[in-house]
């Protein structure tokens, strides 16, 4: 059961399942990268702000895979979003994986308010690392509907994606249905709520109607809808776990039972993206 490609709107693809690495301190994280690829990962979501990007670099480098193979993920941090600082990031990020080119880069937060909430001169900078082809895709995290619309009315370039929060308790359909319409795939992130949507009755009653774990049903979910997931664990058997959901199907009424599941703003479990700053 491969891991099937997500078509970007840019002509790249990427893998549908990675493997996230927020949390995983420094000295864990060859490890964790190192199994996770072993296991068949192929794709794998850092950022500035986790710390680890050398790590994930050293990780991929030592893997004997080539480095096409495996598709990184990384993000501007907050404070970075001035293209002249932005710009410096960017080359640290590169520098850190120890790779010529990173294949998706991401703003992290919109930030609305710091920086006279500029992040349109950010996204420019963006695609001027897109047009040297230092980053073969580039995207947006945390960005809402309103966000995503000044983009698309300043801006040339749709984002390749929209890394947003995104779990059975908070389905953030307004910002994924706006990605839909235009052409912009989720990337869920959180996918599992960092473990606090397991326990919940209706997944454990699903989890033994078809005979998987609680993590599974709820990554399988998150796939059948189509969004883009990389859940984080620093235990092998759950790396191992996490990436057997491509061999089984959840039924229409168990999609919707999860998807009832929605908490509105209260499920949110991180910040909100329109105060966050
Ligand atoms: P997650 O939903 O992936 O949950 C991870 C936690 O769930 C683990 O620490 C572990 O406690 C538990 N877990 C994992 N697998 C399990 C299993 N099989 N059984 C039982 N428990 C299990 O949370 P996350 O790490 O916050 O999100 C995943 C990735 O999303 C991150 O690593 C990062 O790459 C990305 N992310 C991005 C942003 C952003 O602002 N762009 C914010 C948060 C996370």
């Amino acid at each position: 059961s491969a891991i099937p490609d997500v078509p970007l709107n840019d002509g790249n693809t990427i893998p549908q399942l990675g493997f996230g690495v927020y949390q995983v301190e420094p000295r864990d994280t060859v490890a964790a990268v190192r199994k996770a690829l072993e296991v068949g990962y192929r794709h794998v979501d850092t950022a500035q702000m986790y710390g680890n990007e050398a790590e994930v670099g050293e990780a991929v480098r030592t893997s004997g895979l080539d480095r096409s193979e495996v598709f990184i993920t990384s993000k501007l941090n907050n404070g970075y979003h001035r293209p002249e600082d932005a710009r410096r990031a960017f080359e640290s990020t590169l520098t850190a994986l120890g790779s010529d080119y990173v294949d998706l880069f991401l703003i992290h937060w919109p930030l609305p308010t710091r920086y006279d909430g500029d992040f349109v001169s950010t996204w420019r900078t963006l695609e001027e690392f897109q047009r040297d082809g230092r980053a073969r895709s580039v995207g947006v995290s945390n960005f809402q509907v309103a966000h995503l619309e000044r983009l698309a009315t300043e801006t040339e370039t749709v984002p390749a994606v929209n890394q947003i929060e995104v779990h059975p308790y908070f389905g953030n359909e307004e910002v994924r249905a706006y990605g839909h319409r235009h052409g912009i795939p989720t990337e869920a992130w959180s996918p599992i709520a960092q473990g606090r949507v397991l326990g919940d009755p209706t997944i454990v009653d699903i989890a033994e109607q078809v005979g998987r774990t609680q993590a599974q049903v709820v990554l399988r979910w998150h796939v059948q809808r189509g969004d883009i997931v990389f859940p984080k664990s620093n235990t092998p058997e759950r790396i191992e776990e996490n990436f057997r959901i491509f061999d089984f199907e959840l039924d229409d009424t168990a999609m919707e039972r999860i998807t009832n599941l929605d908490r509105g703003g209260a499920g949110r479990q991180g910040p909100n993206p329109d105060t966050f700053d």
